[in-house]
């Protein structure tokens, strides 16, 4: 019998196990695949958030040692202007966001689990959840050598992803859906270097760009998930004409450069699901998933992992009971993350922005700290409302008419 069963083991499982096992709970970490293990189609931005929580766990140096290159600057055109600048650091002074390929950084969190005690079954496929009146008691799975085991727990996780198995089968209840918003190709190209996290933003298109490990940097372009099936057929010449209209200073060092393995992409719908219930608790993805232009599923299930671990640790303890625990952490997700979630899904539509948010974007070129403000928004150090307040909207305007009438 073992405190929690934690089935995934990526970026939310591994962090849940590694918290509670460092708690002093017994833990089981399982996953169908086996590490280290590429998510072939998954970008994979850490904004400075996600950065800070693995500083406070103890495994940021372990990345930055990998090779995998810092970005601490934004580069985001718009056509008209370009806003360049850093994020409000998160806690701690962490001013680096990193975009590490999983094979890296999921065996970062794997071992760490491991080495804090949680025992792992790799190649464990869990197929069953299992019942105990009206309680989960835990699961039946196939393991690697082809024997179906049954395991039990206080508490069953589901850190399995968009599919989650765990949420399926307690009938997790849903809300906030919203259909695949925009989706996209990228690539892998070496020989080209940028800058930071670098955007084109331009109606119905979004080039974005980074540095990640093995001095290769991740070159994709955006557009509405409808249009999706039709690029599809032509993907090659597509991506390149979108770069070329859009970002020609890229397409020339794309010239220069060599893409490294096939495009891949595709595009996603939106989840929010109760996260709880007798003896369940979902984590990650398979609680809250979101469109992937804000790029920030693995900052947020690092985020819900370190929430869920300290509600499972007050319930457990006594220090108050189970349930109300776990309903402070739907509260908790909820009150961070969905407003940055209705932020994604109205950036998923790739539509132009409001005039009086084009506007506001125009009055940041020249507002660096404001300018910082808005990318700590992106990288979860600024609460969305917080910015977009209607004081804090007045204030950026009235310092922009001002600095005009004054010929700036
Ligand atoms: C196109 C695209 C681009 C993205 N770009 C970014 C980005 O730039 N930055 C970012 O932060 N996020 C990005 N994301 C989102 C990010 O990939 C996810 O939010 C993140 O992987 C969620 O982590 P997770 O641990 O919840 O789930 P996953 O990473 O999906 O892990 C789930 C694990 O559960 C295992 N599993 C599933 N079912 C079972 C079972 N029955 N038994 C055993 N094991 C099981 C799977 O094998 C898997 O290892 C992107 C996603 C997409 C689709």
């Amino acid at each position: 019998m073992y405190d929690a069963i934690v089935v995934g083991a990526r970026c939310a499982g591994s962090p849940t196990a590694l918290l509670l096992a460092r708690k002093g709970y017994k833990v089981l970490l399982l996953d169908r695949g086996n590490f280290p293990s590429d998510m072939p189609f998954s970008n994979h931005y850490v904004h400075q958030t996600g950065s800070a929580r693995l500083k406070r766990w103890g495994l940021l140096e372990k990345l930055a040692a990998t090779g995998c290159p810092p970005i601490t600057t934004n580069h985001w055109d718009y056509g008209a202007f370009t806003l360049t600048g850093s994020p409000v650091p998160a806690e701690g002074g962490v001013t680096e966001a990193f975009a590490p390929r999983r094979k890296v950084l999921d065996p970062i969190l794997v071992d760490a689990a491991v080495a804090a005690g949680v025992e792992l079954r790799d190649g464990f496929s869990a197929q069953e959840v299992l019942f105990e009146n009206d309680r989960v008691a835990g699961i039946r799975g196939r393991q690697k050598n082809g024997a179906t085991v049954m395991e039990k727990a206080r508490i069953t996780v589901g850190a399995d992803g968009m599919f989650s198995m765990v949420a399926k089968a307690v009938k997790a209840p849903e809300y906030s859906t919203k259909p695949a918003l925009e989706g996209s190709w990228y690539a892998y190209w070496s020989g080209v270097k940028m800058k930071g996290w670098h955007l084109w933003l331009r109606p119905q298109r979004v080039i974005f760009a980074y540095n990640t490990n093995d001095n290769l940097a991740l070159i994709g372009v955006a557009l509405p998930a409808r249009d999706l099936s039709k690029v599809r057929v032509n993907l090659e010449p597509h991506y390149h004409q979108a770069i070329q209209e859009i970002a020609p200073d890229l397409a020339e060092d794309l010239k220069k450069g060599k893409r490294e393995g096939r495009f891949v992409g595709g595009a996603i719908p939106g989840h929010v699901r109760k996260p709880y219930g007798p003896g369940w608790a979902l984590v990650g993805d398979a609680g809250y998933q979101k469109d992937p232009c804000t790029a920030s599923g693995i900052t947020d299930a690092f985020g819900s992992a370190e929430w869920l671990a300290e509600a499972v640790d007050a319930g457990f303890s006594g220090r108050q009971p189970l349930e109300q625990a776990l309903a402070g952490y739907e509260k908790k997700r909820n009150d961070t993350e969905l407003p940055y979630y209705e932020l994604t899904s109205q950036l998923a539509t790739l539509e132009p922005p409001a005039p009086e948010i084009q506007q506001l974007l125009a009055a940041l070129v020249h507002n660096p700290e404001q300018r910082s403000r808005f990318f700590g928004v992106l990288a979860h150090t600024v609460p969305v409302p917080e910015f977009f307040a209607p004081e804090n909207v007045a204030k950026i305007m009235q310092t922009e008419s001002m600095a005009q009438s004054s010929g700036r």
